[in-house]
């Protein structure tokens, strides 16, 4: 059975032996965020009790190896995206963060009234707001591409929606509702035969595949640590240099300047310029080992494990005639949200709870979504490498108990 080998790392992550109501617990909300491993929790308490002190320009010990520490991750996230250059890797504290980074740094110097920003029908709030923040504020417009009825993106209309006056695309790579797998590589080829730069939001595929930011042609790509097995409050973004060259400063503080002078600072070269004030140092530690322990695991593995529970899930769940899924793309990732006739997610996801099955209900933040597919919300189960069939039964068997008691 592909994937079935992954079970014994489920040892590995405390929070997942806690029973909840005398069931064994099935964690099935890694989209929105995966449970840490121990080593995780331990690299981030390490660094509390061993080493810890502000970072860059002390000159003693404890400084110096937190320095080594922290710098020593841009090396970790520079091999797990396959990066060119380590200066290109930015540490921010999440996905919303970088690409609120880029939308005021990059795009929003070079939109006139009348431009146009592209992203998609799928994309999460944190690559629609910031968007309408930029393109309100310059008089450009924000132009979407539709989806598909199996949730797949509706590649005819967005080759369509790219303009002469198109000066930015950004599409997320997988998902967050629907586990879509987006062509993020046939995307970027048809955006710089144009020359128009394109932002990859990676937060659902940094966790699950591997990824190499110069095969799939991103100029931006951003992934949040607390989904790929690391700590809260950290991510990345990377970006081509001569980009991140270009770029003035998203906010100003200490460690992102060469000089300041009252009449007038000189900025830090990139990455220290995108890195004001003090940064999450442990978290960043322990994000690099969160990638590192993804790596030991294997990538591949990871997500052919989970689409072999999605494919699990699929069957289980088609014997439910009033039971529908929304989003059927193929090759999806593990990933799947569903709504019942009559029954209102909410309701589901708190009988669930009772079973110890945890999973998301609502609109994920994902709002135009979910008009476009005329739900108001879906239940949403989503599968991390530590997940195995049982809590897909679990699952199941929870939906049962739901039908009796409301069906
Ligand atoms: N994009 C996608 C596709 C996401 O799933 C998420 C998190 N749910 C984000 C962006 C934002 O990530 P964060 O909240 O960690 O900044």
């Amino acid at each position: 059975r592909p994937g079935a080998d992954l079970a014994p790392y489920r040892a590995d992550f405390p929070v997942l032996q806690r029973p909840m109501n005398d069931r064994r617990l099935a964690f099935l909300d890694s989209a929105a965020s995966a449970q840490k491993p121990q080593c995780v929790i331990d690299a981030e308490r390490d660094c509390y009790e061993r080493y810890y002190a502000n970072i860059h320009r002390g000159v003693y010990q404890l400084s110096q190896q937190s320095t080594q520490a922290f710098e020593n991750v841009r090396g970790i996230v520079q091999r797990f995206i396959n990066a060119p250059d380590e200066r290109e890797v930015v540490f921010v504290r999440g996905a919303t963060e970088a690409i609120n980074l880029v939308a005021q740094s990059f795009v929003r110097p070079m939109l006139q009234p009348g431009d146009e920003v592209l992203i998609t029908g799928m994309e999460h709030h944190a690559n629609i707001v910031p968007w309408q923040l930029v393109t309100e504020a310059t008089g450009a417009h924000l132009v979407v591409a539709p989806v598909l009825d199996d949730g797949s993106l509706d590649m005819d209309g967005l080759r369509a929606r790219i303009s002469e006056r198109t000066r930015f695309i950004s599409v997320v790579h997988v998902s967050n509702t629907l586990g879509t797998i987006n062509p993020v590589e046939t995307i970027t080829e048809l955006a710089h035969a144009r020359g128009i730069p394109v932002l990859i939001d990676g937060a659902q595929s940094a966790p699950h595949m591997p990824v190499d930011v110069q095969a799939m042609g991103a100029d931006f790509y951003t992934f949040s640590a607390h989904k790929t097995y690391g700590p809260n409050g950290s991510g990345i973004l990377w970006g081509r240099l001569a980009h991140l060259q270009a770029m003035p400063p998203y906010q100003g503080g200490g460690d992102m300047i060469r000089t300041v002078r009252f009449e007038g600072s000189e900025y830090a070269e990139p990455p220290q310029r995108f890195e004001a004030g003090t940064p999450n140092i442990a978290g960043v530690i322990a994000t690099g080992v969160g990638l590192e322990y993804m790596e030991a695991v294997g990538r591949d593995r990871i997500l052919a494990h989970e689409q072999s529970l999605l494919a699990y899930a699929n069957e289980r769940l088609a014997e439910w005639d009033d039971l529908r899924v929304i989003g059927t793309a193929p090759g999806k990732a593990g990933v799947i949200s569903f709504v019942i006739d009559g029954i209102h997610p909410h309701d589901m996801g708190t009988i669930l709870d009772m079973e110890g099955v945890a999973v998301r209900v609502g609109h994920h933040c994902t709002q135009p979504l979910m008009e476009r597919f005329d739900v108001p919300a879906t239940v949403r189960a989503s599968f991390g490498l530590y997940n195995d069939r049982a809590d897909v039964d679990a699952l199941v068997d929870g939906l049962h108990k739901v039908k009796s008691l409301l069906g």
